[in-house]
């Protein structure tokens, strides 16, 4: 799960971590007593206007601006909010700004980059830095990797001291600011273990004019599978920054996930929907989502998953593609004729069922009544479904 930024920092400021602050708004009419409150609060005259949506980059996209009087604090937000903000990271046709953060303007002197994830490939957490802070990251992973610097944490050690120190050397911190910064990276880590997170990231960390290291960016992202170990953080979860098909698949228990391609996608098992994605590729076209109908399949996964695929206009075939292991193949057959039948599909569906009275079902289909085009093999069924999809 991701949140705001404005979540983030509050996370952050709960652990003692310093960060650019400031106050949250929804509707742009609350903006001139936001404004008041930073100026008052922050004693400045000077004002950053940041999106907030969840994908990063907003700067870059216009959705950051550094104003130096409340006229025109005023003005980006009324700009700001209710935009729509195009990223690296957002859909092609960008995401909608319902809150717009209107925090206090600091005096920067250096950006640095933090971050903490899990590494799968070593099963430790690792915490990366770099002095190329503010710019993608990804970019300069690309063409600079030595400018980051990583430190492996041993489990059940926590980031250890010389580890800290390690990391502030790097960025070439000394004196009070090197001191800020080990006690902001070991408190990072306690944040990200305590809390369950996934990624926490600070791009960029800034080392003021003044001196002083502080948070000016935050995102984190939390392992799903712990969310009920942390009912505030839950809380957090921010549905219209979701893909709305796949909140609703979430309700049906339904995992689903969706891609860019033309081939809708209903399968069983995680590795078999894998498969069948890299299969439909293989034979020159593209899937649609990924989906993943779980081990019980019945009428009424079938038929919410039809439901879901079909909700993608991007969708131009349906690839059935299931083994029947737990269910049997009859069952699902019959579920998938009751779904054709309800639902009123308008695209051809391609159906491939194995194991478990495979052959019953595969007379069930013919019989039906409904127009189902039936494969026998996965690749007799994926050069099917391709073939459909190109009309
Ligand atoms: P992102 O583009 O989504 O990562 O948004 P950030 O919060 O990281 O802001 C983007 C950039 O805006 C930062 O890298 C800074 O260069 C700039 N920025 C944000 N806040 C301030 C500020 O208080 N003062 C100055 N001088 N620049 C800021
Ligand atoms: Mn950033």
């Amino acid at each position: 799960m991701k949140i705001h930024e404005y979540q983030a920092k509050e996370l952050l400021k709960d652990y003692g971590i310093p960060i650019q602050d400031g106050v949250t708004i929804e509707d742009a009419v609350q903006a001139e007593a936001a404004i008041e409150q930073v100026a008052k609060a922050f004693n400045t005259e000077q004002f950053v206007i940041k999106a907030q949506i969840h994908a990063g980059g907003r700067g870059k996209g216009g959705g950051v601006k550094f104003t130096t009087s409340r006229e025109s604090a005023l003005e980006s937000i009324q700009n700001i909010m209710g935009m729509t903000l195009i990223t690296h990271q957002t859909a092609a046709e960008g995401q909608l700004v319902r809150k717009v953060m209107v925090a206090e303007a600091l005096d920067i002197k250096q950006e640095f980059y933090a971050a903490i994830t899990l590494d799968r490939s070593s099963g430790m957490d690792v915490f990366m830095v770099s002095t190329e802070g503010g710019m993608e990251i990804e970019e300069v992973a690309k063409t600079h990797p030595e400018k980051i610097v990583k430190e492996a944490i041993v489990p059940g050690f926590g980031l250890r001291g010389f580890q800290a120190r390690n990391l502030v050397l790097a960025l070439g911190l000394e004196g009070k600011a090197a001191k800020q910064a080990m006690q902001i990276f070991q408190k990072l880590y306690t944040l990200y273990r305590e809390l369950d997170g996934s990624i926490v990231e600070i791009n960029p960390l800034i080392l003021t004019e003044a001196g002083d290291v502080v948070a000016l960016d935050a995102k984190i992202n939390f392992d799903d599978n712990a969310l009920y170990l942390h009912k505030d953080i839950a809380e957090m979860r921010d549905f219209d920054e979701e893909d709305a098909a796949e909140v609703e698949a979430e309700e049906f228990n339904l995992n689903y996930i969706k891609l860019d391609g033309s081939v809708g996608c209903m399968v069983n098992g995680a590795g078999l929907a894998m498969a069948t994605m890299d299969i439909i590729n293989q034979v020159g076209g593209s899937p649609a989502n990924f989906l993943d109908v779980g081990g019980g399949a019945n009428v009424e996964t079938v038929k919410n998953g039809f439901r879901i695929i079909l909700s993608d206009p991007n969708v131009k075939a349906i690839l059935i593609n299931i083994f029947g292991g737990i269910v049997r193949c009859d069952r699902i057959a019959n579920g998938i004729i009751e779904a054709v039948k309800e639902l009123d599909l308008n695209v051809p569906v391609v159906v491939r069922l194995a194991g478990t009275n495979a052959e019953v079902a595969k007379e069930l289909l013919a019989n039906s009544g409904v127009s189902l085009i039936s494969a026998d093999s996965f690749e007799d069924a994926a050069n099917k479904v391709v073939e459909a999809a190109r009309g």
